[in-house]
């Protein structure tokens, strides 16, 4: 017997989870021209099993049309199989978009910020995340020791990598136990998204092959601190430069940039329900963690919503290219499709309504009064899932960029995870998510 390679066609789905159907390898040509069969109630499947209420039931029948750019394909050697993927769009069989695809609601967005305003976005996904085949030790935070301890992963999920032509920036044992971070080079567009799913994947995959697990899961347990995915983001012109930064602001923040990093805070309580998807993603977002628990503009605080991040290499500094943004109120419970869908509509709002530059926030948002707080218009992000899901339901100023669909079927499935953890505690609710992501 030899074996056969078999490849799968994927989505990112509502629940952050990757899903698919396989093909032998040599039906791969006609297979990325027809692409394979799908269900609309897939979309309901929660990441912990059960099925929320679906509006279609049995019925319908939906295509996942792959984008053959993101394809996938790592060798792990030959006592392995290989790992062969390609992310998809989820189609109606008339070849038309099915809106409730989240990677396709992020290429409406993208499509209207280039129409509208003549401008892509570029961005680069940051991920924490644990790997279990090391000991939990608490002296372990940023270590070499700690590096060390994870043995091989790191060069086999670097050349994963590597074979599925992404780019590593950096890979670091991070502050938790077992916690490590992975960040890799930006993309424009839909790239950077296709990008967090494969990376997500390959340190699954790579974690496996090794004899461990690698967890995305939001927050390790109650007391610990959390997964962040923190998506740092440009816009560029139509001729590919930045227009993100002006020396004459005092942060150097652009105009242009200073209306979509206003968008994105005044929505930020509404889409944290897009970002920060899980029950106990709203563990992570409190003070003090380093996460992100306001909507505030922060200059270098990695406690902000939104940061300004610094620019390195001193006065020889490309500083126009470099000058970016963090938003820090994500992570890997959420589909990076949703995730940067979501900051695209918000963003894009804020261009629209020709927003002014918002102001730095200085200090924390917890020490502030009240007042001093109104005035800048911070508030709290949402405290659970339920409570970001009502802000997400009652906006409606981006509810045409997401349409009426993703939204009703969205609110309807986290609604259902939501009723699955409310009777569980918070260790046991962390326990389910470790599993799941
Ligand atoms: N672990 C923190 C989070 O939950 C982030 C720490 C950092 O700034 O890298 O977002
Ligand atoms: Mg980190």
């Amino acid at each position: 017997m030899t074996p056969e390679e078999i490849v799968m066609i994927c989505t990112s789905d509502l629940s952050g989870q990757v899903r698919g159907k396989g093909f032998p390898v040599s039906d791969l040509e006609s297979r990325l021209v027809k692409g394979i069969g799908w269900t609309p109630t897939n979309s309901m499947i929660t990441a912990h099993g059960p099925i929320a209420p679906s509006p279609w039931g049995p019925f319908g029948d939906l295509v996942l049309t792959p984008a053959p750019e993101t394809r996938v394909r790592v060798d792990y050697g030959s006592n392995h199989a290989a790992e062969h993927f390609v992310m998809a769009d989820i189609m109606h069989l008339d070849g038309t978009p099915w809106p409730v695809c989240p990677r396709g609601f992020l290429k409406r967005g993208l499509a209207a910020l280039k129409e509208r305003h003549g401008l892509t976005l570029k961005a680069a996904f940051e991920h924490e995340f644990l790997y279990d085949a090391v000991e939990e030790r608490p002296n372990a935070s940023y270590a070499l020791d700690a590096f060390r301890r994870q043995d091989r992963f790191a060069e086999n999920y670097l050349g994963a990598l590597k074979q599925a032509g992404i780019e590593l920036d950096t890979f670091m044992p991070e502050y938790g136990p077992m916690q490590y971070e992975v960040t890799v080079g930006p993309a424009v567009g839909v790239a950077a998204a296709d990008q967090a799913v494969a990376v997500r994947e390959l340190a699954r995959g790579t974690a496996f092959r090794e004899g461990g697990r690698a967890s995305f899961t939001p927050i390790l347990r109650p007391d610990s601190v959390g997964n962040g995915v923190h998506v740092h983001f440009s816009l560029r012109n139509a001729n590919g430069a930045p227009v993100n930064h002006d020396a004459k602001h005092p942060q150097g923040m652009s105009k242009t940039a200073g209306a979509f990093v206003a968008g994105i805070l005044e929505k930020l309580p509404a889409i944290t329900a897009l970002t920060a998807a899980g029950s106990i993603s709203y563990l992570r977002l409190t003070p003090n963690r380093w996460s992100a628990a306001y909507n505030n503009l922060g200059f270098r605080d990695r406690e902000a919503g939104v940061r300004i991040c610094p620019v390195f290499g001193g006065a020889k500094a490309d500083v126009a290219e470099q000058f970016h943004f963090e938003y820090r109120a994500a992570d890997a419970a959420a589909s990076p499709y949703l995730v940067l869908g979501a900051i695209v509509a918000a963003g894009l709002w804020g261009l629209d309504k020709g927003f002014r530059i918002p102001a730095v926030c200085e200090g924390a948002p917890q020490n502030m009064t009240d007042e001093q707080r109104s005035n800048m218009g911070i508030v709290r992000l949402p405290q659970s899932l339920e409570e970001a899901l009502d802000r997400f339901e009652g906006d409606e100023d981006l509810a045409e960029t997401i349409g009426a669909d993703l939204k009703a079927a969205y609110l309807a499935h986290k609604r259902y995870e939501a009723g699955i953890m409310r009777d569980l505690s918070p260790e046991d609710q962390c326990m389910r998510y470790r599993a799941a992501y």
